[in-house]
């Protein structure tokens, strides 16, 4: 009998903190390839089902797979970022079982050869950095998709679109060694974009490239022992990883307070319950019968691929970071944002390249940028201003053509119109008031306006300055530089 939400929940607030959690990850990663692993269909998303489909990924009878070099040198690209070490040779296994998605009846696996072992990822969560270990790499391939709704008929039957199957994949399994929810998604997304860096795969959950299995265990603080696991599959978004970890630890939690005993199994998260539930037994009861394939010799990585591969390398998202503080001044927070993606990082440079100062675009990027990008709910790489046109802007502001607020004023206009900025300027009149005898006479119109006031001021209420400047810069429509009018009005005051 499964314990009820509120029993868990009852349960887990009196003694969760006398037990210590255990993750492990295992990730599935769609390689960026345009061809399958095994033969030469599209891998591309969204065509007709069953259209980008031959007798390899059918798994025909007679039909033999070729491995595509252009999945090796990716899966290679990701070991070497994650620190694994790469075996000069590995070998494909055949990962038998039975479902209606997998039309050969087997998955091509790597199993007892991985293609890398032994790599780590240093991850920073609540307030402190750690490495994960990496147990192991490997290459597959996908299996197909089944479609359970959508057609008029879709009550009585299933669909199967087979154009996944044979997409290459690789499979990172971590050391559980992760302690938290928070170091699982930190980890998750730590992975996702270092992935992404290094331009292996897109990462987009949404569209199945990254999917993530948690193993979870708890064990009484103190233990020497690692605890019975669980396998929660089906999470399909970060936010759902956190939350489901922490549904299946507080019921692990439960379960041993209530005298129970952890089965090990494979549970589902159930979204829409906000719990995880078992599978039945039927469909992880497997025994996979793996055996080397035979249609496929053994993976060979040359020392001369590697250090190809490895000399090729993007900078990874740590060392850009590291970068970006040393070469640009940047705070370690900024430099974290802003190398939060690699789009992102891409956009600051070639914005500091030309702008007059590599800390101003940064604050431009993260606070009017970053901003106006959410709000129209777009991504770095739609963005309406370009690199060079945002350094343009900059410069009208660096140079006293543009007040600071002017400049954020232009700068809407350009997310709106997609004009530059001198175009702006020049057609809206917008240029700043620096001219001396310009701005003297509009201090002396609102000071002669406010004679009253001049009175009080010059009694002692020193606060009526900032009214003053006030009345200056809406008198000017925003446009006079304010250091001047500060400095010509104090000049003013003080009878000069
Ligand atoms: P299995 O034999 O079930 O495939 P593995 O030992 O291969 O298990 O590990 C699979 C994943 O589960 C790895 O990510 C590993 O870190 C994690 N894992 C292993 N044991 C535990 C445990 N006791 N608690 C939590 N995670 C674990
Ligand atoms: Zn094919
Ligand atoms: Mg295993």
């Amino acid at each position: 009998m499964e314990l009820t939400r509120e029993e868990i929940a009852a349960v887990a607030e009196r003694k969760r903190e006398a037990y210590e959690v255990v993750i492990g990850l295992e990730v599935h990663v769609q390689l960026k390839t345009a061809s399958k692993i095994f033969c030469a269909c599209s891998t591309r998303f969204g065509d007709p089902p069953n259209t980008n489909v031959c007798p390899v990924c059918l798994g025909l009878p007679g039909a033999l797979p070729v491995l595509n070099r252009k999945a090796v040198a990716l899966a290679v690209r990701a070991a070497l970022a994650l620190n694994c070490g790469v075996n000069p040779s590995s070998q494909f296994s055949r990962k038998n079982y039975f479902y209606p998605d997998l039309p050969k009846g087997y998955q091509i696996s790597q199993y007892d050869r991985p293609l890398a072992e032994q790599g780590w990822l240093q991850i920073e969560a609540e307030d402190s950095s750690k490495r994960v270990g990496i147990t192991r790499l490997h290459l597959e391939e996908d299996a197909g998709k089944s479609l359970h709704e959508g057609f008029p008929d879709s009550d009585a039957k299933t669909y199967l679109d087979f154009n996944r199957c044979g997409v290459a994949l690789i499979e990172i399994v971590s050391e559980p060694d992760l302690r938290s929810p928070q170091q699982a998604y930190a980890y998750l997304t730590t992975l996702k974009q270092v992935l992404e860096y290094i331009e292996v795969s897109d990462c987009d959950m949404e569209k199945g490239s990254l999917r993530c299995d948690a193993n979870v265990s708890v064990r009484r603080k103190g233990a020497g022992a690692l605890g019975v696991k669980t396998e929660v599959k089906n999470l399909n978004s970060f936010r759902y990883l956190a939350r489901a970890l922490e549904y299946e630890i507080n019921r692990q939690v439960a379960v041993l307070e209530n005298s129970g005993r952890i089965e090990q199994e494979t549970r589902l998260w159930n979204l829409a319950g906000g719990r995880t539930e078992p599978m039945r037994s039927k469909e992880y009861a497997h025994d996979y019968r793996y055996f080397p394939e035979p249609d496929l010799l053994p993976l060979t990585v040359k020392a001369e691929l590697l250090e190809k591969i490895r000399g090729e390398m993007p900078e990874l998202p740590a060392a850009r970071k590291a970068r970006f503080i040393g070469q640009y001044g940047l705070t370690e927070y900024d430099a974290e944002v802003l190398t939060g993606t690699r789009a992102l990082a891409d956009f600051f440079e070639a914005t500091a390249r030309k702008a007059p100062e590599p800390k101003t675009a940064a604050n431009w990027i993260q606070t009017e940028l970053l901003g106006a990008l959410k709000e129209a709910g777009k991504e770095i790489q739609e963005s309406p201003v370009a690199p060079a046109a945002l350094a343009e802007l900059l410069q009208l502001v660096q140079d006293g053509t543009l007040s600071g607020k002017m400049g954020k004023a232009v700068f809407q206009k350009m997310v709106g119109s997609g004009k530059s900025a001198p175009e702006i300027v020049a057609a809206e009149k917008m240029e700043q008031i620096t001219d001396p005898a310009a701005i003297e006479k509009l201090c002396r119109e609102v000071l002669e306006k406010n004679a009253d006031k001049i009175e009080q001021y010059r009694k002692g209420k020193q606060a009526l300055f900032g009214f003053f400047v006030g009345q200056v810069m809406k008198a000017s429509r925003g446009q006079a530089n304010p250091a001047r009018v500060n400095d010509t009005l104090k000049r003013l005051l003080a009878g000069n």
